[in-house]
């Protein structure tokens, strides 16, 4: 696997030294939290039924959260990946765990001893002490940061131990739990001797120095100047567009065919199919935002979303559902957008259905779409075929890692492509930093949008800031990542990041091995979503929501599910992949509040009761997904 895939994509561990920056101590405290998490468990206390001689289990039983590297890998992607006030509150928590009275404060009685010294610190304490702790901490609705600590550590913690992968790409839980990496879809090898679809226009910062960029964007027939007093290189466009997913990709495409010189920046790196790896950690790493564990500070919601050349349309998970009418209808009569209520609007999304090649069935439908197929029928639900980018024949269940055999269509595949072919430029691994807004006098609110201040975001050697002026500057970065960049580029509107509404998704799971269902194959077979029902009330009236199946791996799952005893999590890890997820997605609530700083502060407001009742398992920490 190593060697047929893109180096950032392979397994093992690619830095020498951890930066994250905790001492010691802290490491102590955070490993005590990680064991409790995932204890060692001898088979006999869990279950005398388990084959005592697969060495595969056995060796997942007995292996815990604290064996060497897990703790400081935690910590590390914590540090990275994790909002700047959660890593504060982490870091003070461990602090006083690593201390006898910082450990009594935060665990009361459970840390007292019948001998001298009488309090214990926290990695002193017996195991089942500290899973009550925790336990506690996880159902605590007076002091929220120990919740948020518990979340924050509970979520690194399981994702890291279930997707992180030797030099051969094997993890040593995934045996023993039945997963295994999608290895039969080859990438078709003649592609590796083509020219990368989007090689014509693009120019990735991560193989480029501050001399070679200039060259390679001059090539490209931009104009590019000096700006020695900023340390800055000047770009010339007609139109800048930030974000190179479904709203970027399509602007690109329609705006460079009318004539105009485009410049994409996509702060991510650009990948075909045959760099693809399937690996959950390594590719949720590089193709989505944060690593796929962007959450709310509080923990509650984690929002998925891509971010590579693509953006979300190069790992989603290619359901083509058209905007339903009571949609179209809330858009252009309650929120006036005319527009929606045009058969202009119509003609746009066929547009868009053909290009990206949408077709309405699969010809094979993967496990967990049969089972809730037939659990619909037999209550009498409606089941509806969902429509895919993909042809009917393309069932992978790893796109949300990239798709492999490069059947579903993304805009790098479509119009991104038309866009290089119309003389548009990308630009990789550069971030947006700020808008341009033209200077007023006398503190007036600026008046016109002049270009984009960008950086190299994934190469040190790239030191320049890149000042891009255009006529039109088009801000296509998600609905997540949009409100940050027009806030800490100076813009004052109070309503910018405040109406972000999500979908959340609730969970529910249930065991269906194939001896009671008759029904065959891994819930990371086949494709994603090929079914669905639309939730109706008892008087059959529609209800603004919809069940799915969704693709998750053991480490997102891991992630994602209540957890309520060490024991008890790797039990259920056992038999993950002979459980069957669906997604109940909700009722879009207005739930977040993005903030300032260029950084994704994803601050909840209230979240309104409904998303959670359909929670087959309740869990104490309740952490819901979003996909943007
Ligand atoms: C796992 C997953 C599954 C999904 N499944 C489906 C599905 O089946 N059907 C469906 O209809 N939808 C699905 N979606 C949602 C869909 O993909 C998104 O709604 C869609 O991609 C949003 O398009 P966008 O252009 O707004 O942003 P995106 O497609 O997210 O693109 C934004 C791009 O901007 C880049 N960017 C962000 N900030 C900056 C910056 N400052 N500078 C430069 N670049 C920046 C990001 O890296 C990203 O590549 C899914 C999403 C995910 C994550």
């Amino acid at each position: 696997m190593a060697g047929e895939c893109h180096p950032l994509l392979r397994g093992g561990r690619r830095e020498s030294r951890y930066g994250h920056g905790f001492s010691p101590a802290q490491i102590q405290a955070l490993a005590a939290i990680c064991e409790t998490l995932i204890p060692s468990v001898s088979l006999d206390s869990i279950n005398p039924k388990i084959p005592h001689d697969d060495p595969a289990l056995h060796g997942f039983y007995s292996a815990s959260g604290s064996q060497p590297s897990v703790p400081d890998e935690v910590a590390e992607i914590l540090t990275k990946r994790a909002q700047r006030q959660v890593v504060v509150m982490v870091s003070i928590v461990l602090k006083m765990l690593s201390f006898r009275l910082g450990t009594l404060v935060l665990c009361w009685g459970s840390c007292l001893a019948s001998t001298w010294p009488f309090i214990l610190n926290f990695s002193e304490m017996p195991v089942e002490r500290r899973e009550r702790v925790l336990m506690n901490w996880s159902r605590q609705k007076f002091v929220v940061p120990l919740r948020v600590v518990f979340v924050m550590i509970k979520i690194y913690c399981l994702f890291i131990f279930y997707t992180r992968t030797d030099e051969n790409s094997n993890n040593l839980a995934w045996e023993a739990i039945g997963y295994r990496v999608d290895k039969r879809q080859k990438p078709n090898e003649s592609h590796n001797k083509q020219e990368r679809p989007l090689q014509r226009g693009l120019v990735e910062t991560v193989h480029e120095t501050d001399s070679s960029l200039i060259q390679s964007l001059t090539q490209k027939g931009l104009k590019v100047t000096q700006i020695p007093q900023h340390n800055a290189f000047k770009i010339k466009c007609d139109v800048v567009i930030i974000g190179s997913g479904c709203g970027g990709g399509v602007a690109a495409a329609v705006l460079a065919h009318s004539g105009q010189k485009v410049v994409v920046l996509e702060k991510g790196n650009y990948f075909v199919p045959q760099d693809y790896s399937s690996l959950e950690g390594p590719s949720l790493d590089q193709l989505y935002e944060s690593s796929a564990l962007l959450s709310t500070v509080d923990g509650k919601i984690v929002v998925l979303a891509g971010s590579t050349v693509g953006g979300g349309s190069a790992v989603n998970w290619s359901a083509c559902i058209r905007t339903p009418s009571h949609v179209l209808k809330e858009w252009s009569v309650d929120h006036e957008i005319r527009l929606f209520g045009t058969p202009d609007y119509g003609s746009a999304m066929d547009a868009v259905c053909k290009k990206i090649g949408v077709t309405q069935k699969c010809e094979q439908e993967g496990f967990q779409n049969q089972i809730l197929r037939k659990g619909c029928e037999s209550l009498g639900l409606k089941v509806e075929a969902v429509a895919r980018n993909s042809s009917e024949g393309h069932f992978c269940g790893s796109c949300c890692y990239g798709c492999r055999t490069g059947d579903k269509k993304g805009t790098d595949s479509t119009w991104l492509v038309d866009a290089v072919e119309n003389g548009a430029v990308i630009l990789t691994g550069c971030k947006a930093k700020k808008l341009i807004l033209e200077n007023t006098p006398h503190g007036e609110k600026p008046k016109k949008c002049l270009g984009v201040i960008a950086s190299s975001v994934l190469n040190k050697d790239v030191t320049k800031e890149l000042h891009i002026e255009a006529k039109v500057t088009i801000a296509a970065c998600s609905a997540v990542s949009t409100p940050p960049l027009l806030i800490s580029s100076g813009l004052k509107n109070p309503n910018i990041g405040r109406n972000l509404h999500l979908h959340p998704c609730a969970f529910a799971w249930g065991y269906f091995p194939e001896n009671l269902t008759g029904i065959q194959g891994k819930v990371y077979e086949g494709g994603i979503i090929t079914s669905l029902n639309r939730v109706v009330s008892e008087t059959g009236a529609p209800v603004p929501a919809i069940i799915e199946t969704p693709s998750l791996g053991p480490g997102l799952f891991s992630a994602l599910c209540p957890w309520t005893s060490g024991a008890n999590m790797k039990e259920r890890m056992r038999k993950v992949f002979e459980d069957c997820p669906s997604l109940y997605i909700g009722p879009r609530q207005g739930l977040g509040r993005s903030e300032r700083g260029g950084e994704n502060r994803l601050q909840p407001k209230r979240i309104r009761q409904g998303a959670h009742e359909n929670r087959a398992e309740a869990s104490t920490e309740d952490t819901d997904c979003c996909r943007r």
